[in-house]
C-alpha cells in the first residue's frame, strides 16, 4: 500500500472509529448473532486476486458490525468491562505502525526501558510496596529486585506467578538436600491455593504448569473456602498448609484474590501474608479489575489491607478492565525478579548479544511465556500522561459512586436483594426469595428476569452463582451489574434500573 493511500485510508479510518465510539449507545449492546451466522456470510476460500478498498469496507458492516456485542457501549454491565479511550487507541495505532518486536532491550532498547518506567509509574500510583519497583531495594527472595512487566492477561501473569513459585521451591529443595549431602529425590510434592472464588485462569494455570491433570484434579491444588463475605478464610488456608507440610508435602504458592471475578470480594492480604511467609511460600496476588481502584487512595486500605500489599511477591492488575487502556494490557510486578526471570530464561545462541551479557538491562522475553512482543508500553504511557494521575482517578471515584448510587436504587426495592458486599465497581443483586419459594424458583425468576432485560438491547448483565457460605447453606443465582465501560453515567442506571424493576 504506497504511503498516499494508506493516509488517506488512514484517516478514513480514524473517523469511523471517532464516529462507533460516538454513536455506540444508538446500537444494540449484545449481538444478535446465530452460532455460523458470520461463517456464512465470509467465502470458504481467501481471495486469488486483490480486492479494492471500499469492498473490503463495506464488508465491516454487512460481516463484522452484527456480530459484534459493543463492549464500549454504556449500557455494557456485564463480565469485567474491557474500557478503552482516544490515547489507548491511538498508543496500539502506533504500535502497530512502528511495528517493534521488544523481545530483547537489544532489538528496541526505548520499548523495553519505556515499559520499565510506566510499569514503575504505575506501581506508585496503586500505591504498591517499592519491593515492585525496578529501582527498589530487592524482594523476600535473593537479590535481584523487583520490577514490572506488561503480558497480555491477568491469566499469563497467574501461570508465571506459579512457575516462578515452584522455581524457587524447588531451587530452595535442591539446596536442602545438597546441604544435607542426600541425593535429591523426584523433587518435592509442591502444593498451590487459591479460594474457591478465584478466578478460573488458576485451575487453568496448574493445568498447564503440570500440576493438575484436569479441571478437578487437586493432588496439588487446594481451593480455600470463604467467609461470609466470599473472602478466602485464613484459617482455613492455615490448616491446608500445615497439614500438607506435615505430610511432607512442600506449600509453593498461594494466589490471593483482590476483587473475586463473581463478586469482587477481596482476601485479607495481611492474614494470608503472614501464613504463606511462615510457609516460606509465595504470594500472588491478583487484582485484575479491582487493582485499579487502589490508584485512589481512600481506596486502598479496604483493597490491599493497613500494610498494603508488602508480603506479596508478585501483584498483577489489567489496565485493559478498568483503567482506559484497550485490550490487551496486564501489568504484573515482582519483588523477586531473579526467582520470575529464572523460572523463564534460555538463551540460544542467536539471542545472545552484548547488552545482555552485561546485565547491565532488561530482556523482557525472561518475564513472559512467549518470545516475541509488542510494545504495549505505549498506550498505557500515552492513557497516563494524557488523563494524569489526577483523571484516572476521577473516572474511577465516577464509577465507584456510580456503583454506589445503583446499589442504593436495589436496596430502596423491597423485592431485591444486594447478594454479597460491594467493594468498588461491581453490584451483585438478585430478586430475593417469596415466602416458601424453593431456591431453585427464586434462581428461575432471576434468570428470567435477566433474561427480559437482555432482550431489550438497551442494556447488558451477565450472572454468577455464590457458592454456600457459613450464614447461606445453598448457592444463589445472582445478576451482576459490573461497571467500568467508558461513557457510562447516571442515567444509564436510571434505565437499566427502570428496566429491571419493571414488573
Ligand atoms: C478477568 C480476570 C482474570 C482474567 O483476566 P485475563 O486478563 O482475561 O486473563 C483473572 N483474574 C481475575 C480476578 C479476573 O477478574
Amino acid at each position: 500500500m504506497p504511503a498516499e493511500q494508506f493516509r488517506k485510508l488512514g484517516h478514513e479510518m480514524v473517523d469511523r472509529i471517532a464516529s462507533y465510539l460516538d454513536t455506540v449507545e444508538s446500537r444494540p449492546v449484545r449481538s444478535g448473532a446465530e452460532p455460523g451466522e458470520t461463517l456464512a456470510k465470509l467465502p470458504t476460500t481467501a481471495p486469488e486476486h486483490p480486492e479494492a478498498w471500499p469492498d473490503i469496507l463495506a464488508d465491516i458492516d454487512r460481516v463484522v458490525m452484527p456480530g459484534l456485542t459493543h463492549w464500549q457501549h454504556p449500557g455494557f454491565f456485564g463480565f469485567f468491562p474491557a474500557n478503552s479511550s482516544g490515547p489507548a487507541i491511538l498508543g496500539d495505532l502506533l504500535c502497530a505502525g512502528l511495528g517493534v518486536q521488544g523481545m530483547l532491550w537489544a532489538t528496541s532498547p526505548a520499548c523495553t526501558e519505556l515499559e520499565t518506567r510506566v510499569c514503575d509509574w504505575l506501581a506508585e500510583m496503586l500505591g504498591l510496596p517499592e519491593t515492585f519497583l525496578s529501582t527498589g531495594p530487592g524482594g523476600s527472595g535473593g537479590g535481584g529486585g523487583g520490577g514490572g512487566v506488561i503480558q497480555g492477561t491477568a491469566s499469563e501473569a497467574t501461570l508465571v506467578a506459579m512457575v516462578a513459585a515452584r522455581h524457587r521451591a524447588v531451587g530452595r529443595a535442591r539446596n536442602a538436600s545438597e546441604s544435607r549431602s542426600v541425593s535429591p529425590a523426584a523433587g518435592p510434592h509442591l502444593t498451590v491455593y487459591a479460594s474457591t472464588q478465584a478466578h478460573s485462569s488458576v485451575v487453568k494455570a496448574a493445568m498447564i504448569a503440570g500440576l493438575a491433570s484436569g479441571p478437578d484434579d487437586r493432588a496439588h491444588l487446594r481451593l480455600i473456602g470463604t467467609r461470609d463475605d466470599y473472602a478466602m478464610d485464613p484459617a482455613l488456608l492455615s490448616r491446608a498448609m500445615d497439614d500438607d507440610a506435615a505430610a511432607g508435602r512442600t506449600p509453593c504458592l498461594v494466589i490471593a484474590t483482590v476483587g473475586t471475578t463473581s463478586s469482587t470480594a477481596i482476601d485479607p492480604l495481611e492474614a494470608i501474608g503472614e501464613i504463606v511467609r511462615s510457609h516460606g511460600a509465595w504470594l500472588h496476588v491478583d487484582a485484575a479489575y479491582s487493582g485499579a481502584a487502589c490508584i485512589c487512595p481512600e481506596f486502598r486500605a479496604a483493597h490491599l489491607g493497613a500494610g498494603g500489599a508488602a508480603l506479596a511477591d508478585s501483584f498483577a492488575v489489567n489496565p485493559h478492565k478498568w483503567l482506559l487502556t484497550n485490550f490487551d494490557c496486564n501489568v504484573t510486578w515482582t519483588a523477586d525478579r531473579a526467582a520470575w526471570t529464572g523460572a523463564l530464561s534460555v538463551t540460544p545462541e542467536y539471542l545472545r548479544n552484548a547488552e545482555s551479557a552485561s546485565g547491565r538491562v532488561i530482556d523482557y522475553r525472561d518475564w513472559q511465556v512467549p518470545l516475541g512482543r509488542r510494545f504495549r508500553a505505549l498506550k498505557l504511557w500515552f492513557v497516563i500522561r494524557h488523563y494524569g494521575a489526577e483523571g484516572l482517578r476521577a473516572y474511577i471515584r465516577g464509577h465507584i459512586q456510580l456503583a454506589e448510587y445503583f446499589e442504593s436504587l436495589v436496596r430502596s426495592d423491597g423485592r431485591f436483594e444486594v447478594a454479597s458486599p460491594r467493594t468498588s465497581g461491581l453490584v451483585c443483586f438478585r430478586l430475593g426469595a417469596l415466602e416458601g419459594e424453593r431456591p431453585a424458583a427464586t434462581d428461575a425468576r432471576n434468570r428470567g428476569l435477566l433474561e427480559r432485560v437482555n432482550a431489550t438491547g438497551e442494556v447488558y448483565l451477565t450472572h454468577t452463582v455464590l457458592p454456600e457460605i457459613p450464614s447461606c447453606p445453598v448457592p444463589r443465582l445472582v445478576l451482576r451489574m459490573a461497571l467500568g465501560a467508558p461513557g457510562v453515567e447516571r442515567r444509564h442506571l436510571d434505565r437499566l434500573w427502570a428496566l429491571l424493576s419493571a414488573d
